[in-house]
């Protein structure tokens, strides 16, 4: 891709009302645009790092054995009825058809439309277990919509649902996702920040699980076993003192985000719907169901706090919209040697922008730094007087000067080493 065809308008100066350092730093680098507090729209970079991330978590869950389905956005008002929730859940989006006059919501979560559409599949214990999850758009009207892509109005989910037919079986399955969760956040670049916490479970389990990803920006307290890479939410302290791993009572207080939250729901909503099976005996009983969330939008958010420097965003190279910005400086030469340069790397399939604008110098490392991505491959007079080009991480300060002969193996030798 060449820079001078993106959709793009960087801005190096700090916006005026920054509600959050992920929200600065994706509006001023051209990867979202905000429509109103909580909605965005995702421009062609931040796409390119949402899709990334979409692809990781449905390798994962696909691995996992679930299915991906698609269930829509708008839901009945009868569904909501049915588990009492239409009367209770503030951040319900409810409202009524012009022409048939039918009340409506957006759905916020997917219990009330996957249980109904499961108990037309489960009859019998030779139907379960059975594992469904989608990747869609969810609508909560959020009191507080701050924090960038942290919290939004409209965001996109990850939500499995699984249904079993006994608890021993729940909980295999709820021990393959947390496994899951935990690779995606590794793969995500977050691993080494995330701590899987345990938060309240409601009325049908002692517990829940979160992923809780440590940052200044967090909303959430937690209390951290550094020793057991454990944490407990501030929520449930009463409940749980100490590490309920090793019982260690010297915890850490830091503010963290949660990237993520599963929950075993039990019968909780196989009930309202009738959700059930014929057991071997000939016995009919409910379906027992976990739910697993994960929202895309909050993770790139969180991604951004967790990594970024008073220069921009550093992506990890498995979800960074590139992974190499060229940059030539002056024109003649340099332009002539980029343009090859940036053909072979594309021909080697190496994801690489093309900074082609005739802009100076201090403006196009400033934008390279602001968008980035993982590599830097410079070509400049100096460069080119030693038939070599430079090579600079965005993680480090060293640059590194490389033959133009064999260019594009150096820049996969460097990429294959980058995390
Ligand atoms: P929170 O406590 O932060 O309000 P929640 O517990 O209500 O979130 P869940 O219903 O468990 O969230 O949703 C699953 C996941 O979806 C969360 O872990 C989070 O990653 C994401 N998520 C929830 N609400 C939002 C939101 N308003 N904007 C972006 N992502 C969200
Ligand atoms: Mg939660």
């Amino acid at each position: 891709m060449k820079y001078s065809e993106l959709l793009v308008k960087t801005r190096r100066d700090k916006s005026k009302d920054i509600e959050s350092i992920n929200a600065d730093l994706l509006t001023r680098a051209s990867f979202v645009d905000q429509v109103m507090a909580g909605v965005y729209t995702y421009l062609p970079l931040g796409l390119r790092v949402l899709t990334k991330i979409e692809n990781i978590i449905r390798d994962e869950m696909n691995k996992a054995g679930g299915q991906e389905l698609l269930m829509p956005a708008l839901h009945p008002a009868e569904n909501w009825k049915k588990t009492g929730r239409w009367e209770t859940e503030d951040n319900l989006f409810r409202f009524t058809s012009y022409y048939s006059k039918n009340e409506l919501a957006l759905g916020p979560t997917h219990e009330e439309i996957v249980m109904p559409l499961m108990k037309k599949f489960i009859n019998s214990y030779r139907d379960l277990p059975k594992y469904v999850y989608q990747i869609q758009d969810k609508f909560r009207d959020e009191k507080r919509a701050k924090g960038g892509l942290l919290r939004g109005r409209e965001f996109i989910m990850k939500d499995l649902y699984s249904f079993h037919a006994d608890e021993a079986d729940l909980d295999r399955y709820y021990e393959v996702m947390k496994q899951s969760y935990v690779n995606i956040y590794n793969r995500a670049g977050i691993g080494d920040k995330t701590y899987i916490t345990f938060a309240s479970g409601g009325s049908f389990s002692k517990f829940s699980h979160e992923y809780q990803t440590e940052s200044l920006s967090g909303e959430d307290t937690i209390f951290l076993c550094e020793k057991c890479r454990v944490a407990i939410n501030k929520e449930v302290l009463e409940f749980q003192k100490n590490c309920p791993e090793c019982g260690n009572e010297k915890l850490r207080e830091v503010k963290a985000i949660e990237v993520g939250n599963i929950f075993k729901n039990m019968t909780k909503y196989t009930e309202p719907f009738e959700v059930k099976y014929t057991d071997e005996g000939g016995k009919e009983r409910l379906v027992l169901t976990g739910c697993y969330g994960i929202g895309l939008g909050r993770l790139m958010g969180a991604i951004v706090e967790v990594s970024h420097d008073e220069r921009g965003i550093v992506w990890p190279l498995s979800v960074a919209p590139f992974a190499v910005t060229l940059t030539h400086l002056g024109s003649g030469k340099s332009y002539e040697v980029a343009e090859k340069v940036y053909e072979e790397l594309t021909a080697s399939g190496i994801e690489v922008i093309w900074d082609d604008r005739d802009e100076s110098v201090g403006a196009k490392l400033a934008d390279c730094d602001l968008m980035g991505n993982p590599l830097r491959v410079l070509i400049s007079e100096k460069t080119l007087a030693e038939d070599s080009a430079e090579l600079k991480l965005r993680t480090e300060d060293k640059t590194e000067m490389v033959k133009l002969a064999g260019l594009t193996k150096s820049v996969e030798k460097v990429l294959a080493n980058v995390k």
